[in-house]
């Protein structure tokens, strides 16, 4: 959580715990308690803020201002997430996916110096995006615009994705997307790499160590790495011939654990 100034300045911020027990239903009144915190030890109220924004996983009706199918948040049912926050707060409400706002953000006041075309790609868990094309955010004709965790990248050893596709980005360049390129290449792979030996050991492999090992020059770690980039900068180009972005910002846990390196190897792709 975070106040912001009409500039986009933020004045402070803070975190708490998310409580996903009973169906995830303390998560909003939790959100609450701590903002109503927040005002009372300031002496702030509700005349000091123009409105609140929300970013949400799952399937976000702006309009209502409900959230569905948030299943790390364990919001399975219909969550009247607008409501909630008017009612006890009083100040207007607007929701939408995480990944948009993140890229709405990046744009505003981050990495793109405010330039109108965007485009936003976060590696995590899953592969979120968000496309802000000439100052306006795309929801398309469904809402699930700027989706591109789910454009098909992968013809030749397609897994079936989360959304029930085939091949989508997010089964080869998420966090698990790499595990599971891990284990597709280990399988084929004849050498005496490190990592083919961990995967032989029947041990757990995360994004984190495939990366690791592949900067320390690990010949499987590395054709993993190739591999990954080859599906990223494929989606990436695609992408650019779409909307013709001044830029791609590329966010998330995974894109984290490689810096430079990620940006010099999937760039040399294409
Ligand atoms: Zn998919």
């Amino acid at each position: 959580m975070a106040i912001l100034t009409q500039e986009g300045k933020i004045q402070e911020k803070w975190s708490i715990k998310t409580n996903i027990l009973d169906e995830g239903s303390h998560i909003v009144p939790d959100i609450i308690d701590s903002i109503q915190h927040k005002f009372e030890k300031q002496g702030l109220d509700k005349e000091d803020f123009l409105e609140i924004g929300m970013g949400a996983p799952g399937a976000i009706d702006r309009k209502a201002g409900t959230v569905i199918g948030a299943y790390n948040l364990n919001w399975k049912e219909l969550q009247e997430v607008k409501k909630a926050f008017e009612k006890e707060i009083g100040l207007p409400f607007f929701i939408d996916n995480d990944a948009n706002v993140a890229a709405l953000g990046e744009q505003w006041v981050g990495a793109v110096e405010n330039n109108p075309d965007v485009i936003f790609v976060t590696l995590g868990t899953g592969v979120g995006g968000g496309v802000v094309a000439e100052g306006n955010l795309i929801h398309g004709a469904g809402g699930a615009g700027g989706e591109l965790g789910h454009v098909t990248v992968d013809f030749e050893n397609p897994i079936t994705c989360t959304c029930g596709k085939k091949g989508c980005l997010e089964t080869v360049a998420s966090a698990t997307g790499i595990v599971n390129l891990t284990r597709r290449y280990a399988e084929e792979y004849a050498g005496d790499a490190q990592l083919k030996k961990i995967i032989d050991d029947g041990q757990d492999v995360s994004a984190k160590d495939v990366f690791d090992l592949a900067k320390e020059g690990d010949d499987l770690a590395l054709i993993v790495y190739k591999n990954f980039c080859h599906y990223l900068g494929t989606a990436c180009a695609n992408f650019a011939c779409t909307r013709n972005p001044s830029t791609i910002v590329i966010g998330g846990g995974v894109s984290a654990c490689r810096g430079r390196l990620l940006t010099e190897r999937c760039s040399k792709s294409f």
